[in-house]
């Protein structure tokens, strides 16, 4: 079975680094997705972006989590207690802007990360006990800045045919 799509619908889309298994989370470590292979072999264009790693924080990093506000979460260290919220919409802000213009067709991220997750990603207070739901702080500034654009997490795409159906989404 092919996975390559007509050159005329070539898609640029901005994937989390680790997905691509890149070594940037916390612990050094990557979540290499299965469908990565069939998706490159389509001729799709990937961008990859690591909102923590590339806002300074680097690798290894003290993990994070949510709190607050889930409409409007702080991103803060688990042990230091430091807030990060500033420095990653600061980044996630110059990034969007950077890439204005790169024809982004779509977003492909990692679930459940407080800077890449799409759906219920859990915010806490600062107990660390659940309070509710929200989107990571770079997702949530996508949305904001390209309300038009597929995000999806890759645990949601998990065969090959939603994946085709992710990428016929996309309008341009
Ligand atoms: S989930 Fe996002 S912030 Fe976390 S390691 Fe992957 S790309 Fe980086």
């Amino acid at each position: 079975m092919t996975h390559r799509v007509p050159v005329a619908r070539r898609r640029r889309i901005a994937i989390s680094a680790c997905l691509v298994g890149l070594p940037v989370r916390y612990d050094g470590g990557h979540k290499a997705w299965p469908l990565l292979e069939p998706l490159i072999a389509s001729g799709v264009i990937l961008i990859p972006f690591c909102p923590e790693n590339e806002c300074g924080l680097g690798v290894p990093r003290e993990p994070m989590r949510l709190e607050g506000d889930p409409e409007r979460p702080m991103l803060l260290s688990l042990e230091s207690r430091h807030d990060h919220t500033r420095r990653l919409l600061a980044w996630s802000e110059e990034w969007l802007e950077r890439h204005a213009d790169a024809r982004v067709s779509g977003f492909i991220c990692k679930a459940r990360s407080p800077s890449c997750g799409v759906h219920g990603v859990a915010v806490h207070d600062a107990d660390g006990q659940t309070t509710g739901e929200g989107m990571g702080l770079f997702v949530r500034a996508c949305r904001a800045r390209f309300p038009h654009l597929p995000i999806e997490e890759s645990e949601r795409l998990e065969d090959w045919s939603r994946v085709v159906a992710f990428l016929e989404s996309q309008t341009c």
